[in-house]
């Protein structure tokens, strides 16, 4: 089936929250020509409001922002817009009281702040590792009376830690990880953190991070029983250090399993990965979510973060661990696959499941 083929004679018109901002910016570049969604509405702080996108954002990306949007104007962060789906990219305080109203209202809020991401009835998803938790969205409606939804995706280090375990965890049943990410600035948002704090220097402190990969990584292996969720029984230990990079989240793990599998065991079953079929259809999805590097110094940020336009995650130096079972390491865009990106992919899961129409 070809993966962009329109489900729809009309796109279907979107929002988003936070436009002006690192990740919003990434949600403006991405979708332009999406082949399924059309951007109709930007929304940010008071600040920005009655400006056009041009006037109120600083921006960031690579290339110029698309004709189309400059001079969108940004409007009032109320749900009364004119569009089916809402992409959040808000500050987690503002998500919190924002996104359930949009839900209310009947919008299907797919969610990049953390503020929902560890309420149970929340699916927390990544496609192609899990995409039938998007069933707890029953429970969600049932439960909460709302005719939209919320779903979120995971913290932007986590994400690739878990694509990268959930195969391993699959055939040699993952039970601890020990880990420590290097985190890229643009993590940060925008000014993010000082040039005079992070250059020359690294910063082994990025507050709340260390507590959401354990409780996200449970969740995001978690299995859907009867409607509601168990999460992955495993301990995470974790050390989160905001570094030098630019783009791009790098994290060095051992993990401990129930069957110590060898590197060349990791490697077979992380290549030889199958995603649910459904993610064959999503315009967003990579032929395959992880690449396997096999050379001695890969993968690096700087060259590994663009791979299928920053949707793949690369996974390099496997190799046996003398504390745990295997050490691997992991490179992940987090403003791509670890947000915008990824949250669109969630938006694609929702629409092929036939969620904007029930
Ligand atoms: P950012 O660059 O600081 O952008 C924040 C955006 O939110 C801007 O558009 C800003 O609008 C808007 N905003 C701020 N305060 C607001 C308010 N009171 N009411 C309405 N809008 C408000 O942050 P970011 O890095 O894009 O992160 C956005 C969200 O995504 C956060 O929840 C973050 O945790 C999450 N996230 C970020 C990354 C990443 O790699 N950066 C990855 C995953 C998840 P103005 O321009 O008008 O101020």
């Amino acid at each position: 089936m070809s993966k962009t083929r329109t489900i729809r004679t009309q796109k279907i018109p979107v929002g988003i929250l936070g436009a002006t901002g690192t990740v919003g910016q990434r949600f403006v570049q991405l979708l332009d020509g999406h082949p399924w969604f059309e951007i109709v509405a930007l929304v940010a702080s008071e600040r920005s409001q009655g400006q056009r996108y041009l006037e109120a954002c600083r921006w960031l990306m690579p290339s110029d922002p698309p004709d189309s949007v400059i001079n969108q104007p940004i409007v009032p962060m109320r749900p009364d817009l004119p569009v089916q789906i809402v992409f959040s990219a808000v500050p987690s305080a503002i998500a919190r009281e924002v996104e359930p109203q949009f839900a209310a209202a009947g919008y299907l809020v797919c969610s990049n702040a953390s503020a929902h991401r560890h309420v149970e009835d929340v699916p927390l998803l990544i496609p192609e590792i899990n995409a039938e938790h998007v069933t707890l969205i029953e429970q969600q409606r049932q439960k909460r009376g709302w005719s939209g939804l919320i779903v979120t995706s995971p913290n932007c280090a986590i994400t690739g830690v878990a694509v990268a375990l959930k195969p391993l965890d699959e055939d040699f049943g993952l039970q601890k990880v020990f880990m420590v990410s290097m985190q890229a600035i643009s993590g940060a948002g925008y000014p993010g953190v000082a040039s005079m704090d992070i250059l020359d220097n690294i910063i082994p402190y990025i507050p709340g991070e260390e507590e959401k990969f354990q409780q996200e990584l449970q969740k995001l292996l978690g299995t859907v029983r009867n409607g509601r969720l168990e999460p992955a029984d495993l301990i995470v230990s974790a050390s989160a250090n905001r570094v030098p990079v630019l783009d791009g989240h790098t994290v060095s793990l051992s993990a401990g399993f129930e069957r110590a599998p060898t590197p060349a065991q990791a490697h077979a079953v992380l290549t030889s990965y199958h995603p649910p079929e459904i993610c064959a259809i999503l315009p967003s999805a990579p032929d395959h979510p992880l690449r396997v590097r096999t050379e001695l110094d890969r993968p690096q940020p700087r060259r590994d973060r663009d791979t299928a336009d920053g949707m793949v995650i690369s996974v390099g130096r496997l190799r046996t661990c003398p504390l745990l079972d295997l050490r691997l390491t992991t490179v992940t865009h987090n403003t791509l696959r670890g947000a915008a990106s990824g949250a669109i992919l969630n938006a694609e899961l929702l629409v092929a499941q036939g969620y904007l129409d029930s």
